[in-house]
């Protein structure tokens, strides 16, 4: 009786929190903005594309970047290579031959050393006073995408910018498509509110000035992207996602469960690593990334404990544990609740990989 009450007042906590947290969002999501644009701003803007291995993607993506309104005076690309085996470089510098009227330089490490590593290395031959990162496996939505994440940075208290996904293949049983939907509601209020602490490699955008203020990116985790927005956030600025920015982005149609356990496991070394820095969040920022840290890093372990002690107590033969448990197996049949419980599993299976390996080189998925 007693297991039966622990463990359903843990069922409980589990779901009303992040409920309750959503409620608190969308209240944000509802509201207008309230950073106003500058009509007119154009900065000159580097656009970074880490690549390891990319040669099947490498040109589509230089073609999209192409494809954008910007203007190209003002864009320049920079490619940073580590020592990718399969041609990646070659075809680059193919893709320079056939387009001439546009900037791009080749940045070729001997070495592989992670997406960290290698962006900072691109950051010493950067000239754009905005720097756009952007991962090969991704498409910007309309050859506005860059236009509109540049002209945020019109307003001077934005520091950083990035866009909401849409999964470009459905991926397993639909999880990644109802995934994305809640979570672009929440990266988009969380925005509204202050600021989101989880960015997107597809493009995620900074103030130059304030990546060197901070010394650049993190080679010692893997979520380089909502590692830096959060740091930026935590200096006061704005970190943040408008919902009308969109990329695509390949869906793994092999590995999926290895997939997003790797990128489980960098949020989770991101949040770990941003703990120690709370303290210095800006008021409106507060609610948000304790939110997220506790999200990601505690109530996934409530909701194994809860099953645990419904499993124990079922075992005794409990009639209420067992109702508990078919119901909470019941639900599986709703997305929604599918997709939110197989999150909790790869937070819990990236915490407990994370004891030993950051997964700081990974292996490539074939998308
Ligand atoms: P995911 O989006 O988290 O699944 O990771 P991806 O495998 O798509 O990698 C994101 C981007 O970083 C891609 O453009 C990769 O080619 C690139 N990347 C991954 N590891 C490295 C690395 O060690 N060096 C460089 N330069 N790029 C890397
Ligand atoms: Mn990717």
């Amino acid at each position: 009786m007693l297991l039966d009450f622990i463990g359903l007042s843990l069922a409980l906590a589990h779901f009303t929190v992040p409920l309750a947290y959503y409620a608190y969002i969308v209240k944000y999501y509802r509201r207008p903005w309230d950073i106003g644009l500058e009509p007119g701003y154009k900065p000159r803007v580097t656009v970074i594309v880490p690549t390891y291995n990319e040669a099947r993607l490498i040109e589509r993506r230089l073609d999209n970047i192409y494809s954008q309104d910007y203007p190209r005076d003002l864009l320049e690309v920079i490619v940073v290579d580590s020592a990718s085996t399969d041609g990646t470089v070659e075809k680059v510098a193919e893709w320079c031959r056939r387009h001439p009227d546009i900037a791009v330089r080749i940045v070729r490490e001997g070495e592989r050393r992670g997406k960290g590593f290698a962006l900072n290395n691109a950051l010493k031959y950067c000239s754009g006073e905005i720097i756009v990162v952007t991962d090969a496996d991704s498409e910007w939505v309309g050859r506005d995408c860059l236009s509109k994440a540049v002209s945020w940075f019109s307003n001077p208290t934005v520091g950083a910018v990035s866009c909401v996904k849409t999964p470009a293949s459905s991926g397993l049983a639909g999880v990644e498509e109802g995934y994305r939907g809640f979570y672009n509601i929440m990266r988009v209020g969380e925005s509204k509110a202050w600021s989101t602490p989880v960015f997107h490699g597809e493009l995620a955008a900074y103030r130059r000035s304030l990546l060197e203020e901070i010394g650049g990116f993190p080679t010692d985790i893997g979520a380089d992207d909502s590692y830096t927005a959060t740091r930026i956030a935590l200096m006061g600025y704005r970190a943040i996602i408008p919902g009308d920015i969109a990329c695509l982005e390949l869906v793994p149609s092999r590995g999926y469960h290895k997939w997003r356990i790797r990128r489980a496991q960098h949020l989770v070394q991101h949040f770990w690593k941003i703990l120690r820095a709370r303290h210095k969040a800006p008021k409106r920022f507060k609610t948000v990334l304790y939110a997220e840290t506790y999200l990601h890093l505690f109530n996934p372990w409530i909701l194994l404990a809860a099953a645990i002690l419904l499993a124990a107590s079922a075992a005794t033969g409990s009639l209420l544990a067992i109702l508990l448990l078919t119901l909470g197996l019941a639900l599986l049949l709703f997305k929604p609740y599918r997709t939110w419980i197989a999150t909790q599993l790869y937070l819990i299976a990236a915490a407990v990989r994370n004891l030993w390996t950051r997964e700081l080189a990974w292996e490539k998925t074939l998308k």
